[in-house]
C-alpha cells in the first residue's frame, strides 16, 4: 500500500518516497525553548512521530531531523529576563522537552541539531546570498533578504497574486513571526542592539545574530543536503516561516529546496484557541501530574485528522483512557487464547513486519489502509475498536494470531506499543469542584484508616451538596444526585 500525504505546496495527495530510494529525508521544525511545550505543540510533533513510525512501518528507513531553536526573540528576551546567559536559561528547557517526547512515546530524532551549534553554516549562507544579489546589509550590521530577488516568494502560502507586484511598504521586517498580510524583506542576520545583551556572533558584515527562518535552512541542508523530501510544522509556520526557508533556501542553491510539505493543523482547548492569556495552555505536565499515563495524552492528540483543528477538553481525555483501558483488557484476555505471551507480543510492536505478508489475511487491512491515505489516525483506531468484539469470540489460536501480529504492526505505527497498559483509576468525576474532590478525597482516606464513622459522615456531607459517591474495589466515582 503507498503511503500518502497530503501537500501543502500543490494541495494534493502524494505518494511519499524517498528521492534517493533508500531513507526518506524528513526535517521538522522543532521547539522553541524558552518555557515547557504546551500540548498544542506536543500534538504537531506527535503526528510528525506517527508519520515517521508509518513510513518505517511501510519499509521505508526514514532520516528524521528535528531541530532546537535555542536562539530567536523570545529566547533572549526570556533568557534576560532571568539574568542567565542564553545558554543555561534554554538548557533546562532543552531537557524537558526531550523527556516529554519520551514520555509520548516518541521515537528520538536521528539527529536535533541546535541553532547556536549551526552558526558557521549560517554565516556562509548569508555570504552566499549577498554575493548573488539575494540579501542586503544595512547600516545597523542586519542582512535583509530581498523577496522582488525571488520571483516565486509566495507559492506555498498562495499569497495574493497583486501583492506580489510591490514591496511591502512598512519596508523590511526583523522581527521573527509577523502578519500574513506584510510580505517585505526579512532578517537574514540581525545587528547586535543593546537588549541582546551578550548573544552575538561575529560575521563579515558585523556583529549580531541569525534571524529565526535562516537558523532551518542552515541546520535542515547541513543535516540532510540540499533537497529534503519531507518538512513539516504546524500551519502557523506556513507563512512567513516556510515561504521564507524556501525562498533563502533555493536562491543560495539553485535547487528545490522541499518536495513535500506536511502541515498539522492547530490544537484548541475547550472550543478556544490556546493561549496564556485565557489560561487554557496545558503542559504535558498538568496533564498526567494525577496519574494519568502520558500514552493516554498521545491517544487524545491522534484522536483527530491532522488537517482538522482538534478541539482539546478534559471529556475527551477521560474517554480516551476509558477507551485505551477496554482496549488493554481485550488484549489481555485474548492474548493466552493465541497463546502469545506479553513479551513476545511486544517484541512484534517493536518492530514492523513485512506489510504485505501481514496484512493480505487480516481483518485489519482496512485499519493499515486508512492510516496509510493521509495518516487517517483516528480512522484507524476506530478500525481496531470494532475488531474488538470478533477478537473476544474467536476460538481458533492462529486466526487470533494472525491478528496480533497486525495489530502489533498497526500499534507501532500510531506509537500506542506499550498497549496492554494500566490505566489510570479513575478516582473523581473531574466535573466535581475542587471543594467536593477534596472531601471525597477525605472520605476516601478515612475508609483506608478504617475510621468508618468519619466516612459515614463525609458521604452524608456530600450527599447534602449533592454529589453521590460510588465506591469501587479499588477506587470511587462521584457522580452529581439530587441535593437533601
Ligand atoms: P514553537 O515552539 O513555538 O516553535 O512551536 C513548535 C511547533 O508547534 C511548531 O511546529 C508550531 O507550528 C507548532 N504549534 C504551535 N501551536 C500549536 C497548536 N496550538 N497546535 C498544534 N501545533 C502547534
Ligand atoms: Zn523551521
Amino acid at each position: 500500500m503507498p503511503l500518502l500525504l497530503h501537500d501543502t505546496f500543490t494541495r494534493q495527495l502524494k505518494e511519499i518516497r524517498p528521492s534517493d530510494e533508500r531513507s526518506l529525508r524528513f526535517y521538522c521544525c522543532g521547539p522553541t525553548v524558552y518555557a515547557p511545550a504546551h500540548i498544542g505543540n506536543l500534538r504537531t510533533f506527535v503526528l510528525q512521530d506517527v508519520f515517521r513510525r508509518t513510513v518505517e512501518a511501510t519499509g521505508i528507513p526514514v532520516r528524521h531531523v528535528r531541530n532546537l531553536t535555542d536562539v530567536d526573540d523570545k529566547t533572549i528576551r526570556a533568557a534576560n529576563e532571568h539574568n542567565l546567559p542564553l545558554e543555561d536559561f534554554t538548557r533546562p528547557w532543552i531537557t524537558r522537552f526531550q523527556a516529554d517526547c519520551q514520555s509520548l512515546n516518541m521515537l528520538p530524532p536521528s539527529e536535533e541539531p541546535a541553532a547556536t551549534a549551526h552558526i558557521p553554516e549560517q554565516i556562509k549562507l548569508i555570504e552566499t546570498l549577498l554575493a548573488k544579489g539575494h540579501a542586503y546589509a544595512t547600516d545597523d550590521g542586519s542582512v535583509y533578504f530581498k523577496v522582488t530577488s525571488f520571483p516565486t516568494y509566495g507559492k506555498l502560502s498562495r499569497l495574493d497574486e497583486r501583492e506580489l507586484q510591490s514591496i511591502a511598504p512598512e519596508g523590511p521586517q526583523d522581527a521573527d513571526e509577523y502578519e500574513k498580510a506584510d510580505r517585505s524583506d526579512f532578517a537574514l542576520w540581525k545587528g547586535r542592539k543593546a537588549e541582546d545583551g551578550e548573544v552575538y556572533w561575529n560575521a563579515p558584515w558585523g556583529q549580531g545574530r541569525p534571524g529565526w527562518h535562516l537558523e532551518c535552512s542552515a541546520m535542515s541542508m547541513a543535516a540532510l543536503g540540499q533537497t529534503l523530501d519531507v518538512h513539516g510544522g504546524g500551519v502557523d509556520l506556513v507563512f512567513p516561516h516556510h515561504e521564507n526557508e524556501i525562498a533563502q533556501s533555493e536562491a543560495c542553491t539553485g535547487q528545490i529546496f522541499v518536495h513535500h510539505w506536511f502541515h498539522c493543523a492547530h490544537l484548541m482547548v475547550e472550543g478556544e484557541k490556546m493561549s496564556k492569556s485565557l489560561g487554557n495552555m496545558y503542559t504535558l505536565e498538568d496533564l498526567t501530574k494525577d496519574g494519568l499515563s502520558p500514552l493516554v495524552v498521545r491517544f487524545v492528540l491522534l484522536s483527530g485528522h491532522y488537517r482538522q483543528q482538534l478541539n482539546f477538553t478534559f471529556n475527551a481525555l477521560h474517554a480516551a483512557n476509558e477507551a485505551m483501558r477496554k482496549f488493554s483488557q481485550t488484549l489481555l484476555r485474548i492474548l493466552p487464547r493465541a497463546e502469545i505471551d506479553l513479551e513476545t507480543f511486544r517484541q512484534w510492536c517493536s518492530t514492523p513486519g513485512d506489510e504485505n505478508k501481514l496484512f493480505a489475511e487480516s481483518t485489519l487491512l482496512n485499519a493499515w489502509n486508512l492510516l496509510c491515505r493521509d495518516l487517517n489516525t483516528s480512522g484507524a483506531w476506530g478500525q481496531l475498536m470494532k475488531q474488538r468484539g470478533q477478537w473476544e469470540k474467536e476460538k481458533d489460536p492462529k486466526i487470533l494470531q494472525r491478528d496480533l501480529r497486525a495489530l502489533a504492526h498497526l500499534l507501532y505505527a500510531l506509537g500506542l506499543d506499550q498497549l496492554p497498559f494500566t490505566p489510570k483509576k479513575e478516582k473523581t468525576n473531574p466535573e466535581a469542584p475542587a471543594e467536593i474532590r477534596a472531601l471525597a478525597e477525605d472520605r476516601w482516606k478515612a475508609k483506608a484508616d478504617r475510621d468508618f464513622t468519619t466516612a459515614d459522615q463525609l458521604r452524608e456531607s456530600l450527599k447534602q451538596k449533592g454529589w453521590l459517591v460510588k465506591d469501587s474495589r479499588d477506587g470511587y466515582t462521584l457522580s452529581p444526585g439530587q441535593k437533601s
